[in-house]
């Protein structure tokens, strides 16, 4: 039985045809679910190879299922991709997180396996490992909240993969607990590289700053900055820090002038004193800032170490020039105090999410808009 995997739309332009054939996970990538006396890997690349089972996750580009390999019985995420019906075939969204994940490996971003294609050239799907939960709806579910050691282990894990993408000037733009996945091992991986694209490291490129899901939304983003830099996801780790320790998000704004506001009364209202700039941003006119001159973190993180109050004060610095690195800040000393990290294979472990929860977005976390990479002013699929 396939239908399940076939759609009925038509018309897709050969040209994309051929782009998803060049884009076939390289041979290397096959090792990872072919079977240890390999058959013949070439069947791993038919979709008919792929037993599905449930619709684990659903969100701006595409539909995501569990499935079982046939041949090696290893369980797998398939990613279908939302083909473009105006556009005639792939977003060039998706051709550039194919192209961005095939470069990627690091045992903190999610490991692409293959790309592939059905009988109808509409039906592409990316192959990943699977991992049991997404920590955005796993912390929505748990009846406990994480230890310190978990938390550390968590945030160091998150800051690895974001630490080796800018390294390799990659700015991920929506860095949110629903992206970051966490296997039975304990272990985290960064997915969704759907907004994800290379930076100029030196020349500053001009983006679209139409990116990163409201809650996460750095300050220079929604003052209309299109100048930014990896900065924008250090503030959403920051936000990311938060949602670990307290178990809900940090600025659950429903509107933009809303999300201004939450951080405003929070880290206090943003002066050129302390961010030098920021009044000649193009949209901070739209916005009435509050006249809220203090910082709160440490009121509102009474059980935080200083050090851990230090680190969520680093990330959540309003200029993107003084705000932490991810470099810098996994040498923070609140990861060298006790107690330590705990080690992934120590990490406690939960009924799958996936399995015991209906598939979507986490609750009330609002849409990330729908971007296409024409509109970043430096276009480039790659
Ligand atoms: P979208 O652009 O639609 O948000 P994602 O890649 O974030 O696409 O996938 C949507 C959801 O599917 C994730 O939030 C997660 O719940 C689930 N998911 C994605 N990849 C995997 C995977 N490799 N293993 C398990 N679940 C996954
Ligand atoms: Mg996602």
């Amino acid at each position: 039985m396939k239908g399940w995997w076939y759609s009925t739309a038509g018309g897709v332009l050969d040209s994309r045809r051929r782009a998803v054939d060049a884009m076939r996970a390289p041979a290397a990538n096959d090792a990872a679910d072919a079977p240890a006396s390999s058959s013949s890997s070439a069947s791993l690349r038919t979709l008919d190879n792929y037993e599905k089972m449930d619709r684990i996750g659903e969100g701006t580009y595409g539909v995501v299922y569990k499935a079982r390999c046939k041949t090696t019985n290893a369980l797998v995420a398939m990613k279908r991709v939302r083909m473009d019906q105006e556009r005639d075939g792939m977003p060039l969204t998706s051709l550039r997180e194919i192209k961005l994940l095939q470069r990627l490996r690091h045992e903190n971003v999610v490991r692409l396996l293959r790309v592939i294609q059905g009988n109808n050239p509409e039906n592409v799907f990316l192959v990943f490992e699977y991992c049991e939960h997404d920590v955005g709806r796993l912390i929505d579910h748990m009846h406990t909240t994480f230890t310190t050691s978990e938390v550390k282990s968590l945030m160091t894990q998150t800051l690895r993969a974001v630490e080796y993408l800018h390294e390799r000037c990659i700015f991920h733009r929506d860095l949110k607990l629903s992206n970051l996945l966490l296997n039975q091992r304990g272990e985290l991986k960064l997915c969704d590289f759907g907004l994800a694209r290379p930076y100029e490291p030196i020349e500053r490129g001009s983006y679209t700053p139409k990116v990163v899901t409201l809650w996460y939304r750095a300050p220079e983003l929604l003052f209309g900055c299109d100048t930014y830099t990896s900065a924008i996801d250090m503030w959403a780790v920051g936000c990311i820090f938060a949602e670990f320790l307290k178990h809900q998000p940090l600025f659950p704004g429903s509107t933009e002038i809303e999300q201004v506001q939450i951080i405003c009364m929070l880290l206090g209202s943003p002066n050129a004193q302390i961010w030098p700039g920021w009044d000649s941003l193009p949209n901070v006119k739209n916005f009435k800032l509050p006249d809220q001159p203090y910082n709160f973190l440490e009121v509102n993180f009474p059980k935080l170490s200083p050090a851990g109050v230090n680190l969520l004060d680093v990330l959540l610095t309003y200029d993107p020039e003084q705000r932490v690195t991810a470099k810098e800040a996994l040498a923070h000393e609140y990861f060298r105090e006790s107690p330590p990290p705990k080690p992934p294979a120590e990490m406690p472990t939960f009924p799958s999410t996936h399995s015991a929860l209906p598939a979507g977005p986490r609750r009330n976390e609002p849409k990330r808009q729908r971007v296409g990479v024409l509109d970043d002013r430096i276009a480039s699929v790659f």
